[in-house]
Order: C-alpha cells, then structure tokens, then sequence
C-alpha cells in the first residue's frame, strides 16, 4: 500500500496557490496519494492579486493583466476551467503615452515612426540611431539596466524613455537593477544579432513572413488579458479549488530539516511534519523560516530588495478629463518632477471596469525612487494624486471614487547579483530535495513568471515525491 505523502506550500499568493494546485493534479496523475496544506499567514488568499469592486468600479490590488506571449497562465486558467471568463484588452490601449516637457505625447510603437517623432530631441535620435552600429558586448558581466541604455541607446533614451518604463513595470531604478535579470531578452538581443535594432529589424522580417506584428518601443508584441470579474478571479478559483487545505492566518515561523528527507513546518499554532515543502512566501520571508537550514542562502534571499507602491485608484465622471484618455495610459519620467510614477487608464484598456460615462484612473506611486511615499497619509496620497491628475492629463474635479491599495513590499528588484542569488537558492533545491522556492521573488516578477514557477516546482516536487515511492517500494 503506498505512502500517502505529505506536501506543505507556503504563501497564498498567485505562486502558492498555483503551486499547490498542480502538485495535487500532477500527484493525481502519477497515482501519487498526497495530503496538501497550503499555509497563507494573512486573513485571506491573494497576495498581491485581488480585486476590490468599489462603487462599481473594478479595482485592482496589484495587477491588473497578464501578457498573452507566454503560455503558463493562459494554460492554467484553462486548467481551473476560467478561460472563458477571460477578457483581453481593448486595442486602442496599443496607444502609450509620455509626459514630457509639460505635455502628454503618444509614444509610437513602430521604431522607424519613434525616431521620427518629437518625444527625443535631435541630437537623442541621432545617438538612438547609431545604435545600429555599436558592437555587441563581449564579456558576460552582469551590468544594470541604465549602463546598457546608455551604453546602447545614449543618455537621453536612458533617463528619458527607460526609466519611466521601467519604473511602470517594476516599480524599480534603472541603475540598480540587473540588465540579465530583468530583460534577459535583451542580453540575447545584442549577443544573438549584434544590437536591438538588428534584432527588431530580424524579428519583423521573420513576422512578416508569418502574418504577425513584431514589438516596438510603444510596448509589447502581446495583448493583456484579464477576466471579467477582475484578476481577483485567478486567485480565487484557485482558492475555491483548494478548498479546506488552504488555512488563513496561519504565518510560518520556520521550516526545519527531519530525518530521512523530511521536513517540519513550525507556523503559528501549529506544526505540520512534510516530505516536501514549497515557500512561496516573499524571499524575505523565505530568509527568515529558512536560517536553521542554511544560513547561506537564507543571506542571500535576505539580500533581494523589494520596493514600496502604492496603488491610486480615482474615479471620474467624464465631465472632469481634458483628454480623451484613450490608451493604456501615460508615464512620467523623474525629470518632470511629478511624484506619479504614471497612470493606467484602467476602463480604456478592459472598458467593463468603469460604468458608461465614468473613467477609472490608476495611479502607480512610490517604487525604487521614491520609497519616502510610504511615509504619506491616505488622505495625502489621494490630494498628490489628484494634483498630479491635473497637471498630466488635465483631469479637473474630485474624484467621486478614491481608493488605495498600499504595499510597503511591493515588488522584487533584480539588482545586480540577482541570478547569482537565485543560483544559490537552486543548489539548496539540488542539495536538499523536497524543498523548493517559488514566485515573484526570483525568477519573473509578473503573473505569468509566477505561473512559470509554479509549474516548474511543481514538477520537481512530484519528482521528489515519485522518487520517494520508488525507494518505499524497493
Ligand atoms: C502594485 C502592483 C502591480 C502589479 N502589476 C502587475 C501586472 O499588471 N501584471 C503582472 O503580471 N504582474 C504585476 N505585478 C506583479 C505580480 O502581481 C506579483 O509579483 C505576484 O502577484 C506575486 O505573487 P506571489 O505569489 O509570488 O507573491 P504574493 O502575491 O506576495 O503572495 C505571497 C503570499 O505569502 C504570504 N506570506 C508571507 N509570509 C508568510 C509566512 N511567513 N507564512 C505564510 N504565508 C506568508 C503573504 O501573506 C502573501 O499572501 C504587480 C505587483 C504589484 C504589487
């Protein structure tokens, strides 16, 4: 009679939840008998992943999408029975926009229209253009994120056109965080064609070929998907499906090695004895429930920084804008001095989360460069966003809707060194099987790098858990 085994995942976050779900899926597949616990120290599931529906207006916590160009996501929801609930983006949100030198100006997304375009003066475009003509670089190094724009690019393009985009996605600072890291498609980039624009100029040709559209420097070659009820939805059918092995407030202390491969999960009010465990909980969390294991890479997992952001979320009736608003919304570069990091446009990119005749603005605020906004009162970050509102976009009037999601730890930051911290938390997975690290902290940030994780976990746990079977039954 086989073992049942017994699996503990740490962290209700998207990375847990989808974690714990696919373990017990592949578990059943292979035959495997397993008891699943799923220990999530908040009041509820989520993490960061959760939607609020206020006065009629979809407001998300954290993300609001996820990109269609990798598959892991796209086939869970399948895999829960959600992908028809699934909404995708409007395609006028194709359309960004920058504010510079005092005014909001559509950034173009083909690269022969941007240079062309106002948004760089001259003496910019000309450095961007002779990118074409830099060599590759030729040592492996790691290097941040602005040493490659500006050594690539020039430093207008850098400040200017990288940083704002990068602090919309990351929340993060261009000269701390890793280039490998972060956009590791662009280290393939420069080493696999020699430089960005002969990689886009390649890539076109090859989607030409097949009928497709390539990415431009607007934005992704890749249409946001959320569901109708909000990206909440994920998290929660994953929750549903869970059922009882999901416990709330339930906050992991630590994690201890037992004999014969087997773990202990020391969490508030309760121990779980496991044959493997996966911490899905923030690296910095992660750090603390492993120091009795290795102290080593609980050092390095307590080195991945994370960023505070908050989340404005204002409500308008159509009355107040000075702008159409029709985009996925508008960044704003440091240089202008506006504390906004920039705003999504949130009914014009998925135009079921606002009613007819009102618009839903969300503002993203604080991040690697301005860590002192958590310092500010709600009622604070309301007026600023607000005050900001008026400047960029031309927004006048109160919000009839305000609403705040804030995050002290917001998002991970690849800085430099990260892979080499990331490496260090696989060689435990390698010397210790039966304990895996999961989720935004180590390998992509966003939802679909969470999915990635989840499966690739879980995968190495049923592995572990075969394993384990095959040397019972010898
Ligand atoms: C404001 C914001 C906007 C974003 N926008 C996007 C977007 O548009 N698209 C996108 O793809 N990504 C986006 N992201 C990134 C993405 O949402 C997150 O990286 C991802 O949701 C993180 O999931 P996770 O499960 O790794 O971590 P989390 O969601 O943080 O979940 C971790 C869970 O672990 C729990 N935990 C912590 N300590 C313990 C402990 N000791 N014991 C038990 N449980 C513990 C926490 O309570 C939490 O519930 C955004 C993130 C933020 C913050």
């Amino acid at each position: 009679m086989p073992e049942t085994r017994r699996v503990v995942v740490i962290g209700g976050g998207i990375a847990g939840l989808a974690s714990a779900y696919l373990a017990r899926e592949l578990a059943e597949e292979r035959g495997i008998e397993i008891e699943l616990t799923v220990l999530e120290a908040g009041p509820r599931h989520g993490g960061s992943t959760r939607t609020n529906l206020v006065e009629g207006y979809t407001c998300e916590w954290g993300p609001n999408g996820f990109l269609d160009n990798e598959p892991a996501t796209l086939e869970l929801v399948e895999r829960i029975g959600i992908t028809g609930e699934l909404v995708k983006a409007d395609k006028d949100s194709a359309n960004r926009y920058i504010f510079h030198g005092g005014r909001m100006r559509a950034v173009p997304t083909k690269p022969m229209a941007f240079l062309l375009s106002d948004i760089l003066p001259l003496h910019a475009k000309i450095r961007m253009a002779r990118e074409f003509f830099i060599a590759a670089k030729q040592d492996e190094s790691d290097e941040t994120v602005d040493d490659f724009g500006r050594r690539r690019l020039g430093n207008t393009f850098a400040e200017l056109m990288l940083d704002p985009m990068v602090s919309g996605i990351f929340a993060g600072n261009t000269k701390e965080l890793s280039l490998a890291a972060v956009f590791p498609k662009m280290v393939e980039m420069e080493k696999e064609y020699g430089g960005l624009f002969k990689a886009m100029i390649a890539k076109q040709r090859v989607a030409k070929r097949e009928g497709k559209t390539a990415g431009g420097p607007g934005g992704p070659n890749a249409v946001l998907h959320t569901f109708q009820a909000g990206m909440g939805r994920l998290t929660d059918r994953l929750a549903e499906l869970l059922g009882e092995t999901l416990k709330v407030n339930a906050q992991v202390q630590h994690v201890a090695q037992r004999e014969h491969g087997r773990f202990q999960v020391v969490s508030e009010g309760a121990t779980f004895e496991a044959d493997a465990v996966v911490i899905a909980a923030p690296s910095h969390a992660a750090a603390k429930m492993i120091q009795g294991i290795d102290i080593g890479v609980s050092k390095a997992l307590a080195a991945i920084p994370y960023a505070p952001v908050d989340v404005v979320c204002h409500g308008h009736p159509d009355s107040h804008l000075g702008h159409p608003l029709k985009g996925f919304g508008v960044l704003i570069p440091r240089s202008e001095g506006i504390r906004s990091i920039g705003c999504l446009w949130s009914d014009a990119i998925f135009p079921g989360q606002a009613a007819k005749g009102y618009r839903l603005l969300r503002t993203m605020m604080g991040g690697a460069h301005d860590p002192a906004i958590q310092s500010l009162s709600t009622d604070k970050l309301h007026l600023t966003a607000s005050a900001d509102h008026v400047r960029v976009m031309g927004v006048h009037g109160k919000p009839t809707m305000s609403w705040v999601s804030r995050f002290k730890r917001g998002i991970a930051q690849y800085t430099v060194g990260h892979m080499d911290r990331v490496k260090k938390s696989e060689q435990l997975e390698n010397d210790l099987p039966g304990l895996y690290f999961a989720g935004a902290s180590y390998r992509g940030v966003s939802i679909n790098g969470c999915a990635k994780d989840a499966v690739r976990v879980s995968n190495l746990l049923v592995d572990r858990l075969t394993a384990m079977q095959r040397e019972t039954s010898l």
